[in-house]
């Protein structure tokens, strides 16, 4: 095999022209789009006209001229689409792990007779710093579990199951129709952590019968550093008057009203908490207009080829090297990135970004390259290999020193 095979999948890669849409230095083989998505290029002029039309010349004015009230209602209607609720199902707030920490209180009081959650080994850390707060504040036992043991651990003492659809990690991906069935039959509700899933791998939440669900946007969505993250709450688990623990007034059913009580608004919305940024909404909003334009099988199925391309070109030059292909092999099991392992961790990794190929490092030997299925051409596969190849060969990585401490 060689670099003219990947050049003709990209020359028939039917996303191949999503990439123009993106500030890409020509110098660089991204392969971190996982941890922080490029930026569209159509983002800046956007955020120009409202910092000097809207901000500048509107003033207060353009909640209702420039329509900054509805943003993030329209931006939860596009997301919506993208991981397949209904539009009120989604709302656009605060960080992920703000999100998780509302939604685990609200799930727990929904099973308030119930005295576990679950929690997946190894699974990120935030996640799993508020399953444990909320636990010991309320009392009830953390269960934490390899992955090949959740469906045995769910039982009818569990009230909750926190997982990450896709490992930040190993970039496993779970069978979440199938957990979830589970679950279910024991009267259990999950919270799925989809920031490494939406707009990488199939996410389907009716599909699933999805419970509660999480994610950021400023991963393979490229809503731009700190960007405002989701939540799915079921449209049942609304009826039966699923609840925020931080009632805000943009909460409220009808905020501007001013009333003296709390009345949860109709919808996800019903888990915003105070003012939402409007600006990082925006420039959400304006990268969002990019999966407007694009197939979701096309995006899902490349993700698959990308990895897969990865995967075999690492068995053949990276493993004699002293590498391990440390994602899984199967593609349903697998999200869009591919962690390798190899025992130089951090310092291969800064081999490579000197060498103008980025992706990141995870304690304490994991090597993640994230493929992009908007941004990756499979010449970026092939070339990054290659990189990947010479540094290990040549054992400069060596030369690097070991992760800086920093306070
Ligand atoms: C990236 C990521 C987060 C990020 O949380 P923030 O609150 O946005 O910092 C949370 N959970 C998972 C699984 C992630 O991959």
């Amino acid at each position: 095999m060689d670099r003219a095979v990947f050049e003709a999948l990209d020359r028939e890669d039917p996303l191949g022209a999503a990439r123009a849409a993106f500030a890409l230095p020509d110098d660089l083989i991204y392969l971190d789009g996982n941890s922080l998505g490029a930026m569209p290029t159509r983002v800046p002029a956007r955020l120009e006209r409202v910092l000097h039309d809207e901000w500048g010349a509107g003033l207060i004015r353009s909640w209702n001229a420039a329509d900054w009230v509805s943003a993030t209602r329209r931006v939860a209607a596009a997301l919506a689409r993208l991981v397949g609720a209904h539009a009120d199902e989604i709302a656009l707030a605060d960080s992920t792990t703000v999100n998780l920490h509302k939604l685990l209180i609200a799930a727990l009081d929904l099973r308030p007779a119930r005295e576990r959650i679950v929690v997946i080994d190894g699974d990120f850390p935030t996640d799993r710093y508020i399953a444990a707060a909320i636990a010991e504040r309320r009392g009830l036992e953390l269960q934490s579990v390899a992955p090949d043991a959740v469906e045995d651990a769910l039982d009818d003492r569990t009230a909750v199951l926190v997982a990450s659809h896709v490992s930040y990690r190993s970039g496993r991906r779970f069978d979440a129709p199938s957990i979830t069935a589970r679950a279910h039959q024991h009267g259990a509700l999950v919270i799925w952590d989809l920031s490494h899933s939406t707009g990488a791998v199939p996410v389907d939440l009716h599909a699933w019968d999805a419970d509660l669900a999480v994610g950021c946007t400023y991963k393979y969505l490229n809503g731009g550093p700190g960007s405002p993250a989701y939540l799915f709450v079921s449209r049942r688990l609304i009826d039966i008057g699923a609840a925020s623990p931080i009632p805000g007034w943009f909460g409220h059913d009808d905020p501007f009203a001013f009333t003296a009580d709390y009345q949860p608004a109709g919808s996800a919305d019903r888990f915003l908490a105070g003012t939402p940024p409007i600006l990082s909404t925006l420039a959400l909003e304006e990268a969002l207009t990019l999966w407007d334009e694009v197939d979701l099988g096309e995006v899902t199925a490349k993700t698959r080829a990308l990895t897969e391309r990865f995967i075999d070109l690492a068995d053949t030059h990276l493993v004699p090297l002293g590498a391990d292909v440390a994602s899984p092999r199967d593609a349903d099991g697998r999200g869009g990135h591919v962690a390798l392992r190899h025992d130089g961790g951090y310092a291969v990794m800064g081999a490579l970004v000197e060498r103008g190929v980025i992706g990141d490092h995870r304690p304490p030997d994991l090597l993640r390259f994230g493929l992009s299925p908007l941004t990756t051409r499979y010449v970026d596969v092939w070339d990054a290999v290659e990189v990947i190849r010479s540094v290990l060969a040549s054992g400069v990585w060596r030369d690097i020193g070991r992760a800086p401490r920093v306070p």
